[in-house]
């Protein structure tokens, strides 16, 4: 059985069990949506009128998780869960984050709560019927992602619905109600009032699963939120660059171009391409290019990209690999074009490298995106070809007691040596401990500085 089947059946047998105990049992708002649109649910969520205790009663492994919102999880095994929630009514939320409490209410009012009308649908999976109160079925004909009820006093009791109607509306491919648009836009600066943690989820989201993550970023930027999560990125719109690289325009237009074409991408891929020339608006200015001619340069953007890869990636609490990953990448994405003119030792570095993949990629899109040429990555696909065999970089045929017992002294001259050979072994592809040894007495002998 397909998973999302698996899950949706392990549902049903929850719904079963709260019917069979007189409780009403619903299958709740992104999971009803999902499976209209013939999608896998992320997640199964139920909506009940049994109180949380009554919900634990009737399942003895379920966890009472937000005690406060009337949320229960109940474990169905393979690490699967479903959340039983009690119909409820938000009360307060005046900050902008949180309701002040939670009532118990009615499913009407629960639909009423929700943040999108296409969020907002039942399943009565014993009626086998679709409940809406909320006038989600025609939206989600039409395809338009808008909030229920008044879209500014929705996004004032949480100010992450804004950015949750635009990753929804990039996710599901739907388009953005205008008025919920024009709320969005008017209140996009409070969106600085949400966590960084919650922001980064939903950005990374939106660039992990919309299809064309670069139509969700120009919608963000349209809407305004991007100037105040990425003002970094939001800066790149407008930044020229020389035609004859860059024909499709210019640096947010490129970059959208990219994660267009990305597919499936993993977080850290995703976060790459959307930082990867974040160090062009700070560093454009006219110098020489091609026969004295003045052009557009954007001289050391890849090392100020990473600095500031790592400054919003840090704003956004990321963990520390994984900001170092993507900075790394974002500082090295220019070694990819030199590739058909590297040393091999430096080549080999690089496809030994553990971002490797990810710069792979990037590279393979960012030409795409631009000037269309992938021979740079084709001369390093046929030499990762001939080293694929080795996994990691191979260890050091030479140590320093080899060279030691050649006559050099203890010092820094052992360490320069060491690195010579090193790098012999890895240009040559040099097996033979012996071969190295007597390449090294050659060519630096014990009384030589290497
Ligand atoms: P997905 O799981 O694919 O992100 P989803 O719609 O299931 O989509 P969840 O975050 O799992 O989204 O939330 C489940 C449901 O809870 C939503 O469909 C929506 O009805 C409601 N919901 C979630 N977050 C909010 C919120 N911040 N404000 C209002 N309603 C919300
Ligand atoms: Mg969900």
């Amino acid at each position: 059985m397909e998973t999302s089947e698996r899950i949706w059946a392990a549902a049903g047998r929850v719904t079963r069990r709260l019917r069979s105990a007189g409780y009403r049992a619903l299958l709740a708002g992104g999971c009803v949506r999902d499976r209209l649109l013939g999608r896998p649910p992320r997640d199964v969520d139920v909506a009940t009128d049994a109180r949380p205790e009554q919900v634990k009663a009737l399942f003895p492994r379920a966890v009472l998780v937000g005690a406060a919102f009337g949320v229960v999880r109940v474990p169905l095994g393979g690490g699967r869960d479903v959340e039983v929630a009690t119909f409820r009514r938000d009360v307060g939320g005046t900050d902008g984050r949180h309701p002040e409490r939670v009532e118990f209410a009615d499913e009407r009012e629960d639909a009423q709560r929700r943040d999108f009308t296409v969020n907002g649908l039942f399943y009565d999976p014993e009626a086998d019927r679709v409940l809406d109160y909320v006038n989600g079925l025609p939206d989600l004909e039409a395809r338009i992602v808008r909030a229920i009820g008044d879209p500014a006093r929705r996004f004032a009791e949480d100010y992450l619905r804004m950015l949750r109607a635009v990753r929804f509306t990039a996710t599901l491919s739907f388009a953005l109600d205008p008025a919920t648009a024009a709320a969005i836009r008017a209140n996009a600066g409070r969106i600085r009032g949400i966590s960084a943690e919650r922001i980064r989820d939903e950005l990374t989201r939106l660039l992990c699963e919309a299809p064309r993550a670069g139509a969700g970023l120009r919608l963000l930027h349209e809407t305004g939120l991007l100037a105040e999560v990425l003002p970094e990125v939001a800066a790149m719109d407008g930044v020229a660059q020389p035609p004859e690289f860059h024909p499709e325009g210019d640096v947010f237009t490129h970059t959208v171009h990219m994660l267009d074409a990305m597919r499936a991408p993993s977080p850290e891929l995703a976060w790459a391409v959307l930082l990867h020339d974040v160090g062009k608006p700070p560093t454009a200015a006219v110098g020489p290019g091609r026969g004295g001619r003045p052009r557009i340069r954007f001289d050391g953007h890849d090392a100020a990209g990473a600095v500031l890869a790592e400054q919003i990636l840090r704003r956004l609490r990321m963990p520390k690999r994984f900001v170092e990953a993507v900075s790394a990448v974002v500082r090295g994405h220019m070694r990819f074009a030199e590739a058909p003119r590297m040393r091999r030792a430096t080549l080999r570095r690089l496809v030994g490298a553990p971002t490797y993949p990810i710069e792979r990629e990037l590279h393979r899109l960012d030409c795409l995106a631009s000037h269309g040429s992938l021979a740079a990555l084709d001369a390093v696909d046929r030499a990762a070809a001939e080293w694929a065999a080795q996994q990691a970089l191979p260890s050091p045929l030479v140590d320093g007691r080899d060279v030691m017992a050649l006559g050099v002294p203890e010092g820094p001259g052992v360490g320069d040596r060491l690195r010579a050979a090193y790098e012999r072994q890895l240009e040559t592809g040099e097996t033979d401990r012996e071969a190295l040894l007597a390449w090294l007495a050659r060519e630096f002998p014990p009384s030589a500085t290497p």
